[in-house]
């Protein structure tokens, strides 16, 4: 038998050059706007921008603005479907949400019109207000809302905190979810009382991270379920597969196929300018930046992680595994 031609070795340092280039790169980008329709994000400074990657012994490698709070928005998304998997399992949650791609806007109303029976997958804005209102114990919003936070905390490694201004910003702006989340309860759609469910999803976006947070987020996700910086198996490796699709799925929206077609890792957005990517049994990456595209996706972020998978030649549809990442 001759040598296994699809495995290969990784070391740490190639990583961290990755990183370090895929930083210098992209840094100078241009283009994309703060998302306007949420006045407390129109302000967030543009020129912020951070990347970094968790490794599988909880070794992290940065570069830029990593310890900057951001709004977590969209991203709460994939930690609140682990949680709803965890109490409820992964059938439970593909019955009464679904785990498919939409192909249509984050808040697309008509997604839901399309659909007769489930509104589609945790990761859009329906499909997450009706992952909140699932989340146990049912009917008390605030045993609810610690179960959110405890369930990103232990992804995290540390807690996240509340940003009120956001919250208040965004609170004040939602009439399209507070649609959403109406429709849901006309259709059936949704397991608890809609303006709850509607406040918990609004808080949970509201949550302020960091890059370095997201990444540990990611590399919990990437080694199935195993949060390697706090050394704690945080939720059952059997989701880890599921998780992983939803994001593959729809963590994009619209610009989902083109994003895999292009990037080659599952990644997960939201319009604080955060993105999530998992490369599983290999590593989490996060990158930041506020600036957006017409889809709602950070421009630079998108940038700095395909930078990084170029330079690693990783992508989760090749052939070729790296069966080894050394020191
Ligand atoms: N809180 C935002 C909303 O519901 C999140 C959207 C996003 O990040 N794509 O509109």
């Amino acid at each position: 038998m001759g040598k296994c031609y699809t495995c290969r070795e990784v070391t740490i340092d190639q990583v961290r050059r990755a990183v370090d280039e895929a930083y210098e790169e992209t840094k100078g980008l241009t283009g994309g706007k703060n998302a306007s329709y949420i006045p407390f994000l129109a302000e967030a400074d543009p020129n912020l921008f951070g990347l970094c990657v968790c490794l599988p012994d909880g070794s992290l490698v940065t570069a830029g603005d990593t310890k900057a709070v951001f709004g977590i928005e969209s991203v709460s998304k994939v930690p609140t479907a682990i949680l709803a998997m965890r109490q409820h399992g992964a059938e439970g949650v593909l019955k009464k949400i679904g785990a498919n791609a939409t192909g249509l806007p984050f808040n697309s109303i008509m997604a839901i019109l399309l659909e007769n029976d489930s509104p589609s997958t945790p990761l859009v804005n329906a499909g997450a207000i009706a992952a909140c209102s699932l989340v146990k114990p049912k009917g008390d919003p605030e045993a609810k809302w610690n179960a959110i936070t405890d369930n990103l905390a232990e992804l995290a490694g540390s807690p996240l905190v509340l940003l009120d201004k956001l919250y208040a910003s965004e609170s004040a702006t939602d009439f399209n979810n507070r649609s959403i989340a109406w429709l849901l309860k006309n259709y059936g759609r949704i397991f608890d009382d809609p303006e709850m469910s509607l406040d918990l999803y609004t808080r949970q976006c509201s949550m302020g991270v960091t890059c370095e947070q997201m990444a540990i987020m990611a590399g919990t996700m990437a080694a199935d379920g195993y949060n390697p910086v706090t050394d704690t198996q945080v939720f059952d490796p059997d989701l880890a597969p599921k998780v992983t699709s939803l994001v593959t799925t729809v963590g994009f929206y619209q610009n989902t196929g083109n994003w895999l077609f292009e990037a080659g890792i599952p990644a997960k957005s939201g319009v604080g300018g955060g993105i999530l990517g998992i490369m599983p049994g290999l590593f989490g990456i996060a990158a930041f930046s506020p600036p957006l595209d017409e889809a709602g996706n950070s421009v630079k972020a998108q940038a700095a992680i395909k930078a990084v998978m170029r330079k690693l030649d990783l992508n989760i549809f090749s052939g070729k595994r790296i069966c080894q990442l050394t020191t």
